[in-house]
C-alpha cells in the first residue's frame, strides 16, 4: 500500500509544477525551478511563466541562476516543494 503523500510525489515531475519556468536570455530561453528564489518560494510574488534571466540574477545573483538551471529538466521527478501549477 501507499501513502496517499508518497502517491503524489511519484506521479508528479517538475514540468507540472508551479515554480518550474522558462528563463528567458537575450539569446536562448532555457527551463528553471525558481523556488529558492525568495519571492516566487514563498509565493509573496505571482510566478509568470516566463521569467527574464536579469530578473534572477538581480535576486539571486550568478549562483543562484545556475541552482535554478540544475532543476530545469521537465521529466525530473518532483521534490518535496512541489506545487501543482494552477
Ligand atoms: S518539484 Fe521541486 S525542483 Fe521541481 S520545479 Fe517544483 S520545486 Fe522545483
Amino acid at each position: 500500500m501507499m501513502l496517499p503523500q508518497m502517491r503524489e510525489k511519484a506521479v508528479h515531475r517538475c514540468g507540472h509544477c508551479r515554480f518550474f519556468v522558462s528563463i528567458r536570455g537575450l539569446k536562448e530561453t532555457r527551463y528553471g525551478c525558481v523556488v529558492d528564489v525568495k519571492a516566487y518560494g514563498n509565493l509573496e510574488k505571482r510566478i509568470p511563466p516566463v521569467v527574464p534571466v536579469l530578473e534572477i540574477i538581480k535576486r539571486v545573483g550568478l549562483e543562484g541562476l545556475e541552482r535554478c538551471l540544475e532543476k530545469g529538466e521537465p521529466e525530473q521527478q518532483s521534490c518535496g516543494k512541489f506545487r501543482l501549477k494552477g
